[in-house]
């Protein structure tokens, strides 16, 4: 509890002070043992006016989700200075992008192994509603598909990757735009950027009031699911949290080590230095917190100021590693647990698209990727819909997300470092040797 709990101000500023952290988990437990008690008295269902509570947390992330894509995209996509984004800024962002790429194939491949699943398979409108969508669906289309015909459209339908390509040209115009000779051009574009950076804050001030309601509609979520299916669902969170932290390691291993190993960059040095920023990762969950510390070691590596000032910002911004290994485990987990199968082929294509995307738009803060993994199922046809048992598994995801943030957040800094680390080798950005072999 806030040790400085205030003595004025009632229960609602205690509850305010409280960690949001320990609510949700406290949320997801009283909710869980509320309802193996309804379901070993026979309730399987609750009041509609109990529910309701559960329904309304579904549809404060929903609202949440297209404006803040929108906003945090083009913030993300304009903050990279063309200037730049010379031959090391496009080094850096190709890095990025692909190794979120390998962190979501890793994720879903651990998806595929665990097969995590609360088995609350009822086939519903919705899986029907979605096969119905994806059948007849070829590659080229899903690509030509990204390209909107109208933005409106696409915002009002809550198309997610049109959504997501328009904000990053929309971004990328704007960072063009900042940096013009003409004065005019330059305070008109700055002015749009400052409008998108507010948008921006503001959707995380919504995020953060959510959050503050999130233990109250997890804890009926999770309610509902226990007292429809008992207790055997719990060890599907075991098997998420396993899935997903085993997903880690082998990113560390397969893809930072084989970097290191592919640059000539002594692995233990690396990894003696990027220990402090991967702890204060794991305990703050935020890799914008932890810049200062991941800069820290960049620098004690060796690593030239000029790189590192400028990829390591723009990595906690746009490079999840950890959060897109997430998402393709707990994806993996929510159509299984839901609709009783794993993904096709043609869902795990659009995920490790979706996911990488995301990873751009994924704020370098608590919680984050929580927030775009409801982003990424609308994206593949399965909205975390009000009602639906969708809804329900995804609030068991949210009950122990605070877990696999921690790991998920280290990960994506020590990335971070690695890729940096990288590209200052190749470019001979780097100090000293004391890195090189
Ligand atoms: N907490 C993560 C970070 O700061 C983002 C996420 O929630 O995935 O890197």
């Amino acid at each position: 509890m806030g040790t400085n709990a205030p003595k004025k101000g009632g229960i609602l500023r205690a509850y305010l002070n409280f960690n949001v952290l320990y609510k949700i988990l406290i949320g997801l437990v009283i909710g869980a043992v509320a309802g193996i008690i309804l379901a070993a008295s026979g309730i399987t269902a609750l009041p509609a006016w109990i529910s309701m509570f559960g329904t309304i947390f579904t549809r404060l992330l929903k609202m949440i989700i297209i404006p803040m894509i929108v906003g945090s995209l083009v913030v993300g996509a304009s903050s990279v200075s063309p200037a730049t984004v010379g031959k090391v800024g496009i080094r850096v962002v190709i890095i990025y992008l692909a190794t979120s790429a390998c962190g979501v194939i890793i994720g879903l491949l651990m998806g595929n192994i665990f097969r995590p699943s609360a088995e609350l398979a009822q086939v519903t409108e919705l899986a029907a509603e979605a096969a119905g969508k994806t059948a007849n669906v070829s590659v080229w289309s899903v690509i030509s598909d990204i390209v909107p015909t109208s933005v409106l459209t696409s915002l009002v339908n809550e198309t997610v990757l049109q959504v997501i390509f328009f904000a990053l040209v929309f971004g990328l115009c704007l960072s063009y735009m900042k940096v013009s000779d003409d004065e005019r051009i330059r305070t008109i574009s700055t002015t749009m950027y400052n409008v998108f950076d507010c948008l921006s804050e503001i959707m995380m001030k919504i995020v953060a009031g959510i959050m503050q309601y999130a233990p109250i509609g997890v804890a009926v979520l999770i309610c509902e699911v226990f007292a429809k299916n008992g207790a055997k669902v719990a060890g599907a969170l075991l098997t998420v949290t396993i899935a997903c932290f085993v997903g880690y390691a082998i990113h560390i291993i397969l893809i930072y080590g084989g970097l290191l190993k592919l640059y000539r960059i002594k692995i233990g040095t690396f990894f003696k230095e990027a220990r402090t920023p991967f702890i204060t990762a794991f305990v703050t969950r935020s890799s914008n917190g932890t810049l200062p510390t991941t800069m820290t070691a960049a620098e004690n590596l060796g690593v030239d100021k000029e790189v590192y000032a400028f990829s390591l910002p723009l990595g906690a911004t746009i490079n999840m590693d950890g959060t897109a290994i997430y998402q393709g485990v707990c994806a993996f987990f929510l159509v299984m647990s839901c609709f009783g199968r794993g993904l096709t082929f043609g869902e795990m294509g659009m995920i490790v698209l979706l996911a990488t995307l995301a990873s751009i738009g994924t704020a370098g803060v608590p919680g984050a990727g929580a927030i775009m993994l409801a982003m990424v199922m609308q994206g593949i046809n399965l909205p975390i819909a009000e009602g639906t048992i969708l809804a329900g598994a995804y609030a068991m995801i949210l009950g122990i997300d605070a877990i696999l943030d921690m790991g998920r957040t280290a990960l994506n800094v020590v990335g971070d470092l690695t890729c940096t680390c990288c590209v200052a080798k190749r470019l001979n950005y780097l100090k000293e040797d004391s890195l090189i072999k």
